[in-house]
């Protein structure tokens, strides 16, 4: 007879997910057998999600499974891979079935979307509820789009807007409830993030350096300048923001989220000036903007300035300038 366990993942996973020619052997096995195509390299990257760490308890199954998916997605897009296989640890404080359903659909709904099959994973029971998704993905070879790899004189991009879930989350701390359109769409940014993987492929043989924004835009690109040894200059005023962050942004700190807050997992991408055209081009073809935010530099570190050209001081706990006005 099956296990409790088998079954489970028979009836929540096993056809959850895209069903890709590549997979030689899928979920039931003790492993998974795949074919990595010839020219290709395999990128791989595993994210986990914790109960009350990296969600709070109250989010629904459905995000909660479409997140966790999607965080592993924003990693391939980051390096200009083509996300194609992932594997799920799940650990559950007990066998919910109704939870499992709807986990289940959005992992699958975000999987089917980017053509992602679930190969396999591991189920077990503990006191608190944590996911890890491995991801694999395919990036032709030396195509990367590593941290290292920025330039001077490379225009910085960002795409969407910054700063939609670090004030969903900062309503949410504040036990402010999602009423509103504006409310509800950050909400929906914070719990439905888009990985921009479509967006990073059709960028292939333009792009530098990338990363993708997930503990926030300064200490993102700051990774990028360490590991490239270059410097920045970011225009605070061209930061991208979406309309229902302009209403809602009320106190004067919030309007250091944009630039400190994580959780968006938008992309930063460095590109030679020379491809700037093109890029734009390609990027008509979205309905995701591309906004180009400041430039590489040799002199080490960030600078960030604001409209009137002048040094912006970013504390941990905000703006200088900001706190002023
Ligand atoms: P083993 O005892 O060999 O580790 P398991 O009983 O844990 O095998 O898993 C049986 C099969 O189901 C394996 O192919 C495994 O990869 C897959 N599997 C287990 N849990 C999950 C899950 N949460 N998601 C996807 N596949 C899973
Ligand atoms: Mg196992």
């Amino acid at each position: 007879m099956a296990s409790p366990e088998f079954n489970l993942i028979e009836q929540f996973f096993t056809h959850a997910t895209a069903q890709r020619d590549d997979v030689v052997l899928g979920i039931g096995d003790d492993a998974a057998i795949v074919n990595v195509p010839s020219g290709y390299s395999l990128a791989i990257s595993v994210d986990t999600l914790i109960s009350e760490v990296h969600f709070p308890k109250e989010t629904p199954p459905q995000a909660i499974g479409y997140k966790s998916l999607a965080v592993n997605l924003s990693d391939m897009a980051g390096m200009g891979a083509k996300p194609v296989w992932a594997t799920l640890a799940l650990t559950l404080p007990n066998n919910d079935s109704l939870w499992l359903t709807e986990f289940s659909q959005g992992f699958s709904e975000l999987a089917h979307q980017f053509g992602v099959q679930l190969i396999g994973g591991d189920t077990t029971q503990g006191s608190t509820l944590s996911i890890t998704v491995q991801i694999f993905g395919l990036i032709k070879k030396d195509q990367g789009y590593l941290r290292s790899a920025a330039q001077v004189g490379d225009l910085i991009y960002v795409t969407g807007t910054l700063g939609d879930a670090g004030l969903a989350l900062k309503h949410w701390q504040e036990n402010l409830k999602p009423t509103t359109d504006e409310s509800q769409f950050l909400r929906k940014q914070l719990d439905y993030p888009e990985p921009r993987v479509t967006e990073a492929l059709a960028l292939q043989g333009l792009v530098h350096a990338a990363i993708d924004i997930s503990d926030g835009l300064v200490a993102d690109l700051s990774h990028i300048l360490d590991r490239s040894q270059v410097g920045a200059t970011l225009h605070t005023d061209k930061l991208p923001l979406s309309l229902p962050f302009k209403s809602l942004v009320s106190k004067t700190d919030d309007l250091m989220l944009p630039l400190t807050a994580g959780d968006d997992y938008e992309l930063i991408l460095t590109i030679p000036q020379i491809h700037q055209n093109r890029v734009q081009q390609i990027m008509r073809s979205f309905e995701c903007d591309l906004t180009c935010i400041g430039a590489i530099e040799k002199q080490l570190s960030l600078r960030c300035l604001d409209g009137n050209k002048k040094i912006i001081n970013i504390k941990q706990h905000g703006f200088d300038h900001f706190n002023e006005t």
